[in-house]
């Protein structure tokens, strides 16, 4: 048992002084869905617990333009079941059911799920090598078992991916994260949230020491659109993604005029397919042009000695999912 230091705060400067405290390492306490377990496991040793859960942040509401912010404190199952969040941001809602279990989803929040941590096994056995857990120690997955790891953007250091499906739909989405810390406020794009390993796998995301994420807003631009969450998994609930494809698509006048694609389960980060999304803007939408456009944007793909599997996989199940959302036959593969 490590000792910790608890404390519960009420206001948002309260959590941001009590972060910079001296006591680091300090982690904020929300659903603890994974805080937790990892405290347990010996994998994350803060000195400084801060419950954020008190914090007014439990609140969807409607933007002046035509956006929804959702509060870091709303709870997984209630962001599901929202129906302004079903009728606009379907994919959101299809997302986060597709996550965890029914009792996790009524603990975990919106903030956690963006702070939540790989599950690389290598990475919970403290007795494993893990760049991530401790920087320099090596990579035990590299040449261990590494089905469940990246296929894109992966580095020397590390191959984990990122574990949310939630994630998946914020970055389809165009979300960004509202920010606040001792230098104020700001907004970061989904997109530039999460990292990408690199030589530095130990960070996982782009928050500064003492900063709290508020809120994620949602555009209205991304409200609306026709759209799928598919999730390939070793069986039907509570498991993490294989490979998942958060997809939505807006046709008109038989040509796609607006495309958002995202990968979960292949990288260290959900996985925006620009390259993809470009391929099919202005594409009559057929089975081959979305086959040609997950070609392309899984040319770069790396395959580890168990998870070759994966490039074929993400491949057909972009095809599915885009194939589903234009009423083309054989979507439902
Ligand atoms: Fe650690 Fe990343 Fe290697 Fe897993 S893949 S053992 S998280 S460094």
């Amino acid at each position: 048992m490590n000792a910790f230091q608890y404390v519960r705060v009420t206001d948002h400067q309260s959590a941001i002084d009590a972060a910079m405290s001296p006591a680091a390492p300090a982690r904020f306490l929300a659903g603890g869905t994974n805080l937790i377990d990892l405290m347990r496991e010996g994998v994350e040793q803060p000195r400084l617990v801060i419950d954020i859960t008190r914090l007014p942040l439990a609140v969807i509401e409607g933007r002046p333009d035509g956006g929804v912010r959702v509060g870091a404190m709303v709870r997984n199952s209630h962001l599901a079941a929202h129906p302004v969040i079903r009728e606009r941001f379907p994919l959101l809602s299809y997302a986060v059911l597709n996550g965890a279990s029914a009792q996790l989803r009524n603990m975990a929040t919106t903030g956690g799920n963006l702070m939540q941590r790989t599950r690389c096994y290598y990475f919970y056995d403290t007795a494993a090598h893990c760049n991530k857990r401790e920087p320099g120690s090596g990579c035990d997955a590299l040449d261990g078992f590494n089905r469940m790891h990246a296929i894109l953007g992966a580095s020397s250091q590390c191959i984990a991916t990122h574990p949310s499906d939630m994630c998946v739909a914020l970055a389809a989405l165009d979300a960004t994260v509202n920010i606040d810390g001792p230098m104020g406020a700001r907004v970061v794009p989904f997109a530039d949230f999460h990292r990408l390993p690199g030589e530095t796998p130990d960070i996982d995301h782009n928050l500064r020491r003492g900063e709290l994420i508020t809120s994620v807003d949602l555009p209205a631009s991304s409200a609306g659109l026709s759209s799928v969450y598919r999730k390939v998994r070793d069986r039907a609930s509570y498991a993490f993604a294989l490979v998942s494809v958060g997809a939505a698509l807006r046709i008109a006048d038989g040509k796609i005029r607006d495309v958002r694609l995202a990968l979960g389960g292949v990288a260290h980060k959900p996985w925006r397919a620009v390259v993809a999304e470009r391929a099919l803007l202005g594409a009559v939408p057929t089975r081959d042009a979305f086959a040609r456009a997950a070609d392309a944007e899984l040319q770069p793909a790396v395959p580890y000695a168990h998870n070759a599997f994966k490039i074929a996989l993400a491949k057909r199940t972009i095809v599915a999912a885009l194939s589903e959302l234009a009423g083309i036959d054989g979507g439902a593969e």
